[in-house]
This record gives structure tokens, sequence and C-alpha cells, in this order.
């Protein structure tokens, strides 16, 4: 029988060293609300992640929303179409509209060229993602941010580790966010954090994050966005080996090139200046059709791909349309292979032949 193989597979530690942190949590006795080993994954991560200001929270999509409620935005935000659900959901959820602006063919990035004709007295911030860990054009966002004083979100989800010039991606924006999900590179079960640039802002996140009050003094408004202590303890486990694990995700993703060299079709293009994380393999074939017909194939194989970004968020049936033909167009078009640590050579090779053999049969 074959076995399945799925887009992604979780990165599980030794369950030994899970167990470790599970019994100083049973010898404490403290399960959430800040307990040591959050206060040290934070700690941690800002070392890894080369940032000032950090909070764990429980999710990527709440710390969308505590970042958007903690920069006070209202009105329209613009925003790209090719992401996750999440990074639209996350407006509509804090009472502001989405704008969408479409994005550049090759970086899968939101174009800033087409940013400028979409502000109005009503935009309040620009909140881009940076798709599967390719940054975003941050200087130019940044000097169109400023000349329209506008704030800066990134949705940076994908960026684990994700460097520019040596400098980490997690610096840009006037917040970052981060998703720590099972799906994700680096994960602590289901997690996120909110990066922020100021102290004033992380101290909002703080607060926001634990019902907006320390004791008997209510400060402001919050909701319930703290994570546990076995969530931490996961991260705690999972960061160590996480350079080693990139640079295994490096090899593979060099197979998969290799192996798709010369056909028809985009692969992303590396640039020198960014360190990469490696997260995900996507392939933009050249047809609706042809995207649907390697998918069969593979699945026939018991070989699970995923139409990752599908829907463009621009076509979500709760929103009003808005026109994004390039958007639309990759989101018809693009799947993500499976690509995870361990990913066999013999299963790149089947991958990368399936795909080979239905372009050439046309
Ligand atoms: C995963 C993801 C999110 C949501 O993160 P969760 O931790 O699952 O809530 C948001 N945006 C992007 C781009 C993502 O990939």
């Amino acid at each position: 029988m074959l076995k399945e193989v799925q887009v992604t597979k979780t990165y599980l530690p030794d369950k030994k060293e899970y167990l470790k942190y599970v019994d100083k949590i049973w010898e404490s006795g403290w399960l959430t609300n800040n307990g040591a080993l959050s206060m040290e994954l934070e700690n941690q991560l800002k070392k890894k992640l080369k940032v000032s200001y950090l909070k764990f929270v429980s999710s990527g999509t709440t710390a969308l929303q505590l970042a958007i409620h903690a920069l006070e935005l209202t009105g329209e935000i613009i925003t790209t179409p090719y992401s996750y659900v999440a990074t639209t959901s996350a407006i509509l959820w804090q009472n502001c509209k989405p704008v969408f602006v479409d994005i550049e063919t090759d970086s899968f990035n939101i174009d800033v060229s087409l940013i400028e004709e979409k502000i109005t007295s009503e935009t309040s911030a620009i909140l881009a993602t940076h798709v599967y860990g390719i940054p975003c054009a941050v200087e130019k966002i940044e000097l169109l941010a400023k000349k329209h004083n506008l704030k800066v979100i990134y949705d940076a989800a994908h960026c684990f580790g994700v460097e520019v010039d040596g400098k980490s991606i997690f610096e840009f924006g006037d917040t970052s966010i981060c998703s720590f999900h099972s799906t994700k590179i680096f994960h602590t079960i289901e997690g996120g954090a909110v990066i922020s640039k100021t102290e004033e802002i992380d101290k909002k996140i703080f607060l926001n994050r634990a019902f907006g009050h320390i004791g008997d003094i209510h400060s402001m408004l919050g909701i319930n966005g703290k994570n546990s202590e076995f969530h931490a303890a996961m991260g705690l486990c999972n960061l160590p080996g996480i350079q080693e694990r990139i640079s295994e995700r490096k090899k593979i993703f060099e197979n998969y090139s290799k192996r798709l060299e010369g056909l028809p079709i985009s692969i992303l293009e590396l640039k020198k200046n960014i360190n990469y994380n490696y997260s995900y393999f996507p392939v933009v074939f050249k047809s609706h059709k042809e995207m649907t017909k390697v998918k069969t194939n593979l699945e026939n194989k018991k070989i699970y791909p995923r139409r990752y970004f599908f829907p463009s968020l621009n076509k979500i049936d709760y929103l009003e349309y808005q026109s994004c033909p390039r958007s639309e167009s990759i989101a018809e078009r693009v799947l993500c292979l499976p690509y995870y640590d361990g990913l066999e050579d013999s299963t790149v090779k089947i991958i990368s032949e399936t795909i080979k053999n239905v372009i050439q049969d046309g």
C-alpha cells in the first residue's frame, strides 16, 4: 500500500524533552498567565529573531487582530488578496474595510506601485503579507506609509527566521505578526506572536492580550489572547534545532528545483541578499487545467499538494468584489507541493515525474 504524503508534516520534537517541561509545569502548578516557560520562550524568540519587542499569543490570527486594535486602525486598510484568509478576516473582525491591491506575479507580494491610487482619506494602514517568506518591498512601503501617514503591519506568518541583508524581516513595519501553528516551520501547536517596533505598542499588546487589566487596574479594552505553558514548552523544544531543519529543507528545495528544471512552470526565485526559511514550494502552472490535472494525478498516488493560496481573497463571497486579475490568475494555477523535514528523495522524484508527464502529455 502506498503511504499518504500530505503537503506538510508537523515537526515533533523528542517526547522526553517535552515531558521534562511537563514535569516543570506540574512542579510549578502554573499553567498560563505569563508563566515561566512563556516568558522564557519570549526571551529566546527575541534573541533568535533579533527583535526587541515580542509577545507570545494564542494564534497568528489573534496576533493580527491585536495588532490592528493596538494601532487603533479604522476605516480602510490596504491589503493583499494573495494570502491566507486570516489576513482579510482580521481586518473585517476589527470593523475595518479591506481594500485590495493586486500583486506582483514574480514575488506574489503586494505590488507597491499600485498602492497609491487606492489611498483615500479613510485609509489608515497597509497590511501586507510576505508570501511564502519572500519579503515585500519593505523600503518602498515604508516611504509610502510615511508620505501618507499610514501605519504598516506585516503578516509575516511564513517568515520565521527570514532576514534581508542580515536584518530580521520582523524589524519592518509598526508591527509584524508570526504564526506558530503546527503547519508552520516553527510551531507551538497553536500560537503566534506580535512583534512591535516600539515599547509603547508592545505594552499595549501585553494589556490587550490579557483583558486590558493588571490586577484591579482596568486601563483599556482587551481580549484573551494569551497562550499556555504547554504551548510554550513545545516552542522551547522546537527552537534549538530550527536552523538545522532549515538547512535540511534547503536541500529538498534544491532537489525539487533540479528535478523540475526546464519545465514551463514558475517556481520561487531566490535572491542573494535574503536568508530564506524554505517554508513552501509553490509551483505556478500555465493553466488551471494543467494544475488540476497534476493535482488529480498526484492524488491518485495518495500525494496531496495544496491549493495555497486559493481562493484569491478578493473573491470571497461575503466581500464586495474588487478586481485583482493577477492574484486571481495565480490562485487558479498554483499548487504548493509536499514539503517538510524528512521528505524523501524518492517522493520528490515521483512528484516531479508526475508533473513532467502531465506537462509533456499537454
Ligand atoms: C497561518 C497563517 C495565518 C494564521 O495563523 P494562525 O496561527 O493559524 O491563526 C495568517 N496569515 C498567514 C499568511 C498564514 O499563513
